[in-house]
């Protein structure tokens, strides 16, 4: 599992901890999966309110209503970024091979009048 960034703001809002109005970022992050042949992002999307002024996650509970409006607006741009599953090159191939497999066991298989 490793986590893929979907978007990413800095905020304008003042910070609940420490007040500074120049420190909070807004990180919103996927999950994803990867195997040989696809790429599967979890259904959920993460979010993290950081403060680099005061070095704290400021967790929802300590939001301000203007950051949660902040965060509304900004997570419907990290769900327009959302991702779904991505079948890689690999996957094909082992399908087209597949096909061409039974293809040739059926051709050999029947007899030819
Ligand atoms: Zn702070």
């Amino acid at each position: 599992m490793k986590n893929k960034t979907l978007h990413n703001a800095s905020l304008k809002n003042n910070c609940p901890t420490c007040y500074g109005a120049d420190g909070l970022e807004l990180n919103f992050t996927q999950a994803e999966k990867e195997s040989p042949f696809f790429r599967k992002p979890a259904a959920t999307i993460e979010h993290t309110l950081y403060c680099h002024t005061c070095k704290n996650q400021i967790f929802p509970v300590n939001w301000t209503e203007d950051i949660e409006r902040v965060f509304d607006y900004n997570k419907k741009i990290a769900e327009a970024n959302k991702q779904y599953l991505k079948v890689k090159p690999l996957f094909y191939l082992t399908v087209v091979t597949a096909i061409i497999l039974v293809a040739a066991v059926v051709y050999f298989l029947i007899p030819t009048v």
